[in-house]
């Protein structure tokens, strides 16, 4: 069942996978000057249908990264949308969740470092995709050595490409030492977020996550625990500077993005997180998260935008 993409959108059109390529000379793959998104779409059994999770948030957070890149992309979100629905009707994937994959990124070939008088384009590809983490109900982390590129570097509010190579070190650094995932710190010594994943710990009953002044990426999963959290637990959030020594102390954590979805965090640095089990308040937003995702929340359903049954 699970196969690689057969289609991408590429220069303007929709094409076998085979065909998008682009060359060596490529701005973006030589300097990293390039933007990405990641969306999921789920399938929902009862339903028989695939549901995109906020791909229009996700497509407008695209955008602004393409804005700070100096792009001008002759897209709407909406167009995009639009894109990213034929694409997954020309795939036909069933009974599977989906990973989607849009890239805006400096098009022009040749050597110069800079941002201007260059061309761009944007490209999209999916693919099937299980869990990004494995031990999603109870991961073990370690604070990382490297730091967070700060907004003054390369603002991290954008998905630019460049910059995961900071999230790699990060990542690849906290596996090879035999943990799950690491968190990295901002220049001020704060938590700010994990590779490629926002963060969230639970204190006497108080929601917590690092602000977007911690160098964090906007999560658009961030934002939706944010309202989980209050709406469905009904329980206050914190949106304030977290010290590296908080987590030891917490009652749980956890990890949230689209790749990652909801992710408990029970170690860290060989202390035990809580109990050092997943909690209650991560064990009911997992449920809440996937059921939402899934399209089995009506009142949330605006933010599922279904696959089938939207030819035109
Ligand atoms: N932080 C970073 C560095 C990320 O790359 C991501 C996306 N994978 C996230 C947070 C989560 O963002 P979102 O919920 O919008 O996927």
């Amino acid at each position: 069942m699970t196969q690689g993409p057969t289609y991408a959108y590429f220069q303007g059109k929709i094409v076998p996978i085979e065909d998008a390529k682009i060359s060596v000379m490529t701005h973006a793959f030589n300097y990293g000057t390039g933007a990405f998104g990641g969306i999921r779409a789920y399938w929902n059994d009862e339903a028989e249908n695939l549901y995109i999770f906020r791909p229009l948030d996700h497509f407008k957070r695209l955008l602004q990264s393409g804005k700070l890149l100096l792009m001008d992309l002759p897209y709407t979100p909406e167009a995009m949308l639009n894109i990213l629905l034929e694409l997954l009707h020309k795939e036909n994937y069933r009974n599977q969740d989906i990973y989607v994959r849009p890239l805006v990124y400096k098009s022009s070939m040749g050597i110069g470092v800079r941002l201007h008088d260059l061309a761009c384009d944007f490209t999209m590809f999916s693919q099937p995709f299980g869990s990004y983490i494995p031990n999603e109900e109870g991961s073990r982390v370690t604070f990382s050595a490297w730091r967070r590129l700060d907004d003054n570097m390369i603002p991290a509010r954008g998905k630019i490409t460049g910059a995961y190579a900071n999230s790699a070190l990060i990542k690849t650094d906290a596996v090879l030492s035999g943990f799950d995932e690491g968190l990295v710190l901002d220049q001020q010594g704060h938590i700010s977020e994990g590779s490629a994943e926002n963060f969230f710990m639970v204190r006497d009953g108080v929601v917590i996550t690092p602000p977007t002044s911690s160098n964090i990426l906007e999560g658009i999963t961030r934002r939706t625990v944010i309202k989980l959290v209050q709406d469905e637990l009904g329980l206050p959030v914190q949106e304030r500077e977290i010290d590296r020594t908080e987590v030891f102390i917490a009652d749980e954590a956890f990890f949230c993005g689209t790749g990652v979805q909801l992710v408990a965090i029970t170690e860290v640095d060989h202390r035990k997180v809580g109990d050092g089990k997943l909690g209650p308040v991560v064990r009911q937003l997992r449920q809440l998260y996937f059921d939402l995702v899934r399209g089995r929340l009506p009142k949330y359903c605006a933010w599922n935008t279904p696959v089938y049954g939207t030819e035109k």
